[in-house]
C-alpha cells in the first residue's frame, strides 16, 4: 500500500507525525518514507510493507495530510503506476523536463572518437535548437579486440565542448561503477558545463550490483535499456533496483530484442510496448531506433527504416529518441553503418516533431 501525502507535507510536519503514529499501532506493518520527485513538484509517499490487509483504506484516506491511498496490485513498487493515473511521472534535470508528456531527441555519436567529430555533432545540434545528445566514452564490445572507448581521458574535453555548444544533458553509458566517480570528477573539474544521464546498456540490464551502485547516487539520472534477451517484466524489475536504492529518476529505453524475428534488421523492434510501459510504470519511455533496426535500409519512399521505427515510437507516445549520428560514418570506430548523416539531422528533427504533434492529436481524438 502507498500513502501519497499532500504536497506540503513532509517528515517535519505535524500531520506526518500523526499519520506515522497511527500506523505504528500495527506492529506487523513497516513504513518506508520516499521523496518522489516529479517534473513539477516533489511529494512524500509512505510505502507500507508487511501485513497491510489489516489496514483500512477508508480510515487512512481520512487522516489529515493524506492525499490518497493506493493498493499496490503489481510489482515495481516505486517505479510502478499501480493503476493510478495521477501518479507523478518523470523529473527535471539540468532544467530539462523528462516526463511521460515530454519529447526529446538524443542524437549523437555512438562512441566518442575525435574532438573534431564531437565538435561537428554538437555544433549541428545547437544550430537546430537541441540541448541533449548521446556520447559513448565507455563501450561494451562483443569482441575484446574492438575499440573499447576513450574512457575517462575524453571526459573533460567532451564536457567542455558540450558546455560551449549549450548541451545540457549527455546520455553516456557506463559499464562499471567506478565510472560514476570518473564522470562526477570530470564534471566537477570542468565546472559542470553540462549534465550526464548514466546509460545502462542492454548487456548490463541484469547486472544488479552495477544497478545498485547507480541507484545509490541520486545526482545523475539514468537511461535504462531493456535487456535484449529477457522478458519485459524482468527488465522492469531490474529498473526497480535503481529506485529501491534511492534513485527513481529513471527513463526506460526500448532497443529491440535479439533473435531472427527482426532479420535483416539488427534486432526485432519492440516499440509497440511504449504505451504498455507508460501504463505499467511512471517512467518516461525512450526508443533507440539505431540499435534496434541497425543499418541504413530505406523503404521505397526513400525514408530510412530506422527513421520509420523512431516515428512509430513517437506516434505511440515515446518521450525520447536515442539515435546514432556521425559526421563521417566510414571512419566511425563503433556502429558506423547504422549512423545517420549530419545533413539528415534537420529532416529527422522535423519528422520527429511532426510525429509528436500527431501523437498529441491522437490523444485529443481519444479524449473526446
Ligand atoms: C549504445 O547505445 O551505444 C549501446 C551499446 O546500446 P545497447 O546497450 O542497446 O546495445
Ligand atoms: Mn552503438
Amino acid at each position: 500500500m502507498i500513502i501519497v501525502l499532500n504536497p506540503n507535507i513532509d517528515a517535519t510536519s505535524g500531520s506526518y507525525q500523526q499519520i506515522t503514529s497511527y500506523l505504528n499501532r500495527f506492529s506487523e506493518v513497516q513504513i518506508q518514507s520516499h521523496q518522489v520527485q516529479g517534473h513539477q513538484q516533489s511529494l512524500t509517499e509512505l510505502y507500507l510493507l508487511g501485513n497491510t490487509k489489516q489496514l483500512s483504506l477508508e480510515e487512512i484516506s481520512g487522516l489529515e495530510g493524506v492525499d490518497r491511498v493506493i493498493r499496490i496490485s503489481e510489482e515495481y513498487r516505486i517505479l510502478g503506476r499501480h493503476q493510478d493515473q495521477q501518479r507523478l511521472t518523470g523529473f527535471t534535470y539540468n532544467d530539462i523536463e523528462f516526463s511521460q508528456d515530454s519529447c526529446h531527441i538524443f542524437a549523437g555519436l555512438c562512441a566518442v572518437d575525435t574532438r573534431e567529430h564531437v565538435e561537428i555533432m554538437m555544433r549541428a545540434l545547437q544550430s537546430h535548437g537541441q540541448v541533449c545528445t548521446r556520447m559513448g566514452a565507455y563501450k561494451p564490445r562483443t569482441n575484446p579486440y574492438s575499440f573499447q572507448g576513450h574512457g575517462k581521458e575524453c571526459l573533460p574535453w567532451v564536457f567542455e565542448l558540450a558546455g560551449r555548444f549549450g548541451i545540457k544533458v549527455i546520455a553516456m553509458e557506463i559499464t562499471h561503477e567506478e565510472q560514476i566517480d570518473e564522470i562526477q570528477t570530470a564534471l566537477a573539474k570542468t565546472g559542470y558545463p553540462t549534465g550526464v544521464m548514466l546509460q545502462i546498456g542492454t548487456r548490463n540490464t541484469q547486472n544488479f550490483e552495477l544497478l545498485k551502485a547507480v541507484g545509490r547516487q541520486t545526482e545523475l539520472p539514468v537511461l535504462f535499456k531493456r535487456g535484449f534477451g529477457v522478458s519485459l517484466n524482468e527488465s522492469l524489475n531490474a529498473a526497480e533496483y535503481l529506485a529501491s536504492e534511492g534513485n527513481s529518476r529513471v527513463i526506460f529505453c526500448l532497443r529491440g530484442m535479439k533473435g531472427e524475428g527482426g532479420a535483416p534488421h539488427r534486432n526485432m523492434v519492440d516499440f509497440a510496448q511504449v504505451p504498455l510501459i507508460k501504463r505499467l510504470t511512471r517512467m518516461p519511455v525512450c526508443v533507440d531506433p539505431s540499435h534496434s533496426v541497425g543499418g541504413r535500409g530505406r523503404s521505397p519512399e526513400g525514408i530510412l527504416e530506422a527513421v520509420h521505427a523512431a516515428a512509430q515510437g513517437i506516434v505511440a507516445g515515446a518521450n525520447l529518441v536515442l539515435v546514432d549520428f556521425h559526421p563521417n560514418p566510414s571512419v566511425a570506430l563503433v556502429d558506423g553503418p547504422q549512423a545517420m548523416l549530419m545533413d539528415e539531422l534537420p529532416q529527422f528533427l522535423e519528422d520527429m516533431a511532426a510525429c509528436h504533434e500527431f501523437y498529441q492529436s491522437r490523444v485529443a481524438i481519444w479524449a473526446q
